[in-house]
């Protein structure tokens, strides 16, 4: 039930879990998961793989992170209408959550190491190359979120275009390439970051936003109801004291 009483339901697409799944993101499913199901919503999860269509009627997208043997793979599979059909979902209203390998390959390019650079989908405004080093570690990032805080392990060094606009600033880690002070980027109900963890369990205010998102595409405006975020609140506080910490 939402606040309003009114019994709801919410579909989650999840892209390439069988592929894109590192860093404990399936954690994000579950908690977009479990926080519906904590308000009575019946959402349900759809896996998309290698091959599969885009169904209709999916509120929220989650695509998460892969080593580059799995992002040639998956990069072709989402050439052409795939790729186009996620576009289209987004720009009718659907939420998304893409982590680091899903991240960079919704942008136009993924230039990995030592293999020919992957086509994006397009959906943000950026460029991603393999770089030097490996950036790894807790990050902490200054969003309209609120701080919000995660594990960062890429090399790729993400660019953004004149169209993106960035998630957040760091406050603590590298981000999107550790030299402009960015991380991330987000458009309409769409955020793409490199924060791994899994992100959502920590981060309840994000993780509501998709949800809300989500479930404005299907019900219209709803208000959710509120649920008792003490242990996610310290988890998140402790991540962000670990953060710090090691600095
Ligand atoms: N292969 C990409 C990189 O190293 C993404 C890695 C990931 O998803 N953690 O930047």
């Amino acid at each position: 039930m939402s606040g309003t009483g009114r019994a709801m339901d919410l579909r989650i697409g999840w892209l390439y879990g069988g592929k894109m799944n590192i860093y404990g993101d399936r954690g994000n499913v579950l908690a977009l998961m479990r926080r519906a199901a904590w308000r009575r919503i019946a959402a349900e999860t759809v896996d998309i793989g290698l091959g599969d269509p885009i169904p209709d009627g999916i509120d929220a997208f989650f695509f998460g992170g892969g080593q580059d043997r799995e992002q040639i793979a998956v990069a072709r599979d989402l050439v052409g209408a795939k790729g186009a059909a996620i576009r289209t979902a987004v720009e009718g209203g659907a939420a998304m959550l893409a982590v680091c390998g899903g991240y960079q390959l919704l942008g136009h390019e993924y230039r990995p190491h030592g293999a020919a650079p992957l086509p994006g989908i397009g959906l943000f405004d950026l460029v991603t190359e393999a770089g030097p080093e490996r950036f790894i570690g807790n990050i902490v990032v200054e969003t309209e979120f609120g701080d919000l805080v995660g594990f960062e392990n890429h090399s790729g060094l993400t660019h953004l275009g004149s169209g993106a606009r960035p998630l957040g600033r760091v406050r603590v880690g590298r981000g999107n390439n550790g030299r402009d002070g960015f991380e991330g980027a987000i458009y309409r109900n769409a955020v793409g970051c490199y924060l791994h963890g899994a992100l959502l369990p920590k981060n309840p205010v994000l993780a509501d936003w998709l949800l809300q998102a989500a479930l404005r595409r299907r019900h219209g405006d709803v208000e959710l109801a509120p649920l008792d975020d003490a242990l996610e609140r310290t988890a998140h506080a402790e991540a962000g004291k670990r953060a710090l910490r090691a600095r």
